[in-house]
């Protein structure tokens, strides 16, 4: 196959797939999506994501994990689950990996959401527990890797790559991880791409990134928000972008300097009122 088409996101595009509530919608319509993330040694990943995927559109968000007592402080929206994914009640979509740690219970913890039969974003520590698993074509996965995850990926599948060699060829190590996995990736860095599983259709590129996002949390904010979209009923392709382009939207509308983590997820209301033209 030649190199892959590539295509820019529009602003048009973002705002007709952003879902809006109408008057038949509930919270459970408009999407329940599950955290499973954080850990003893970093609580504040689950904190972040579920602010996120609160901010994102999410009609209600579950969370499953050990940081329920720091996230419900923050976030007393929050439904928390006893147990792993397995336990808990509806949910449409789930996120897994930010904070996540990487040992046997983080592994039961993806087992259940994978066989939990809805679209699964995974993240983090979640991508490393993936590439041990190794490559199986799975549809209904959005991995959302930076560089250095993606050099994880790529062994997992059996193939050396350096992280040089994917920042320096990001659209084609996104077209290739997408092919080897399966599935839908989204490669952050300085340029955000999005892969779907169809090697036939191009694969989308970012423009509203900012480098002032390269810092502490903001990847847990890009996932909640993506989740949230998931359980919303996006395409796992459509989903990822019109996460991507929000997060850094919401970046920008903090403004032109230094932003936390916790800023961009409480601006993204604003960044969707910025791609729908409301007031
Ligand atoms: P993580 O590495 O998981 O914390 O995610 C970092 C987030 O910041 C991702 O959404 C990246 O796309 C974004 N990011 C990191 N570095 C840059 C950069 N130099 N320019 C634009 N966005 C960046
Ligand atoms: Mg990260």
């Amino acid at each position: 196959p030649g190199p892959a088409a590539v295509e820019a996101l529009q602003h048009a595009d973002v705002a007709g797939l952003l879902p809006r509530p109408t008057a038949e919608s509930d919270k459970y319509r408009r999407g329940v999506v599950g955290i499973a993330a954080g850990s003893d040694r970093y609580p504040g990943a689950a904190v972040l994501a579920v602010s996120s995927a609160l901010h994102g559109g999410a009609g209600a968000v579950r969370y499953a994990g050990p940081a329920a007592a720091e996230v419900v402080r923050a976030h007393p929206e929050v439904l928390v689950t006893q147990g792993g994914p397995k336990a808990a009640g509806r949910v449409q979509a789930w996120v897994v990996g930010p904070g996540l740690s990487d040992g046997p219970e983080a592994e039961r913890t993806l087992e259940e959401a994978l066989a939990a039969g809805v679209p699964v974003l995974v993240d983090a520590d979640g991508l490393r527990l993936l590439a041990r698993r190794g490559a199986a074509p799975r549809a209904e996965l959005l991995l959302t890797p930076h560089a250095g995850e993606a050099v994880a990926l790529l062994a997992g599948a059996g193939v050396e790559a350096t992280r040089e060699q994917v920042e320096g060829a990001r659209i084609g190590y996104a077209r290739r991880i997408a092919e080897l996995y399966g599935c839908t990736v989204l490669l952050k860095g300085s340029t955000t791409v999005v892969a779907g599983p169809d090697p036939a259709a191009p694969v989308r590129v970012n423009p509203t990134g900012t480098p002032w996002l390269a810092t502490a949390g903001s990847g847990d904010v890009l996932s909640g928000l993506a989740g949230s979209l998931l359980a919303a009923g996006l395409a796992p392709v459509d989903a990822g972008s019109v996460a991507a382009y929000l997060h850094g939207l919401a970046a920008r509308t903090v403004g032109e300097g230094p932003v936390t983590a916790a800023e961009v997820a409480a601006a993204l209301p604003a960044a969707w009122r910025g791609v729908t033209g409301a007031a």
